[in-house]
């Protein structure tokens, strides 16, 4: 074997157990006891995980004047660094664009840079019977699933779009992800504030309440049930919109939530930090209340929400002040994709909120089964890609601008003690970071044409 990981302990879904992992070539090739291998990795008091899967990131995204501040080499080093080994970014629909020219430049961007595998959710902005058609096409061509934003000036849909999507998508073994917010509910508010004089960047989460999220939310799971369609909800935020979930899934539809570490670990007083520091945190949705948190965490554990993702989408803040006069221009986002893992892992695990396999679930197996990636990633077994991480519980680490690798100069985690960090990075068998160092090639990535979904 060309490489052999040494007495960890194995951490899946659904086990935990101590013994080696034997690696031939990019694939799993053996599981066992006194494995012997080409080059070998003494793991002994570490947990062996397979690779985390963040199915929600933005690297070179465009926004409000300006682009993402991670490029997809920039990004994905962050990530292989955060134990992330699958990405998922998006090819955003531009006017009068079909969904394969989209992706075809979304592609010719990502290719000569992504350091990790990734895939790409289509995001369907301008509907014709002509897009309406390519979803199938999409589907077939390894794009299962399609991100709609109910929100976003130029991105919005309306309600027939989404309908039609849903259907189209859930006919053909895909799923749509939206962005659940009352565009123009939250339009109203901001006009409101800002004719008020109310510019600051902490009447960014009074212009998008919770009840915004709640009703998109509603909304979309009528539709989803009307056309028996599965349905995954990006990045949910809010206590309000989970309720309207869990309903839907006691009704026994297949309805599925994402949320942040944002969501689950920060709230709303963050917007009040001096000198334009609450620019920080300005996402969409925003950060909430300590109850919302709670009720985030609980659905984490119980199953009502599936997945975590991070989200990613840095802005230095130099960007953000292109909002220092209304919080309506500062860029939307912040990143996260180097942290989610040791802060689920610290916060979560550590903590007692949710178990060591339900980490591995909802930031790995899920997202690979809901997503079109299982089993070749988001477990580890024979015959699987040889996607882990090596991650050392004990480790101690501050989180800190100064030892991440994406290129926003802040994180919104600055200070925050950690215990349990990644420390080595495996991707299809080659070892692309070590302690905080970034071993691979730009480029050596791939494009993942991923299957149909498997709801679960
Ligand atoms: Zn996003």
């Amino acid at each position: 074997m060309d490489l052999v990981i040494r007495n960890g302990t194995i951490v899946t879904a659904s086990d935990v157990f101590k013994a080696d992992v034997g690696i031939s070539g990019e694939k799993i090739t053996a599981i066992g006891h006194g494995l012997t291998g080409e080059r070998e990795i003494d793991a002994e008091g570490k947990l062996v995980f397979p690779g985390m899967i963040d199915p929600h990131v933005h690297m070179a995204l465009p926004f409000g004047g300006t682009v993402s501040a991670d490029d997809f080499k920039d990004g994905t080093v962050a990530a292989a660094c955060g134990g992330v080994t699958t990405i998922i970014d998006f090819a955003i629909q531009a006017k009068g664009k079909s969904l394969a020219e989209t992706v075809e430049a979304r592609r010719a961007e990502a290719d000569p840079d992504v350091c990790i595998d990734y895939g790409l959710h289509p995001a369907i902005t301008d509907f014709t019977p002509e897009v309406l058609a390519e979803v199938p096409e999409m589907i077939a061509a390894g794009m299962p699933t399609f991100k709609l934003f109910m929100t976003y000036e130029g991105w919005a849909v309306d309600d027939g779009t989404l309908f039609a999507t849903l259907e189209a998508a859930g006919a053909n073994g895909g799923m749509v992800g939206v962005h659940a917010e009352n565009y123009k509910l939250l339009m109203y508010l901001i006009e409101r504030l800002v004719a008020e004089g109310k510019t600051a960047p902490r009447y960014h989460a009074e212009s998008r309440p919770d009840f915004c999220e709640a009703e998109a939310v509603a909304r979309a799971i009528l539709w989803a049930e009307q056309t028996n369609s599965p349905l995954y909800f990006f990045h949910l935020s809010s206590r309000a919109g989970l309720e309207y979930i869990i309903a839907s899934r006691d009704r026994g539809f297949p309805i599925y939530a994402e949320t942040c570490t944002q969501y689950l670990l920060l709230t709303d007083e963050r917007y009040d930090e001096p000198d334009f520091g609450g620019a920080k945190y300005v996402m969409s949705p925003p950060l909430r209340k300590e109850a919302d948190q709670k009720a985030l965490w609980r659905g984490l554990a119980t199953g009502d929400i599936q997945v975590v993702g991070s989200d990613h989408c840095p802005f230095t803040m130099e960007q953000k002040r292109l909002g220092e006069e209304v919080f309506t221009k500062i860029p939307n986002g912040a990143p996260g994709v180097e942290t989610t893992l040791p802060l689920l892992y610290s916060e979560g695990v550590g903590k007692g909120r949710i178990s060591l396999n339900r980490l591995v679930e909802v930031f790995s197996t899920n997202p690979a089964k809901l997503f079109g990636l299982y089993p070749e990633k988001g477990t580890i077994a024979v015959g699987t890609d040889a996607d882990l991480v090596i991650f050392d519980p004990d480790r101690e680490v501050t989180i800190s601008v100064e030892n991440l690798h994406m290129k926003a100069d802040y994180t919104p985690y600055e200070g925050m003690k950690v215990k349990g960090y990644p420390v080595i990075t495996i991707s299809r068998g080659e070892v692309i970071c070590e302690h905080g160092q970034f071993k691979g090639e730009a480029g050596r990535g791939r494009f993942i044409a991923r299957k149909r979904i498997t709801r679960i």
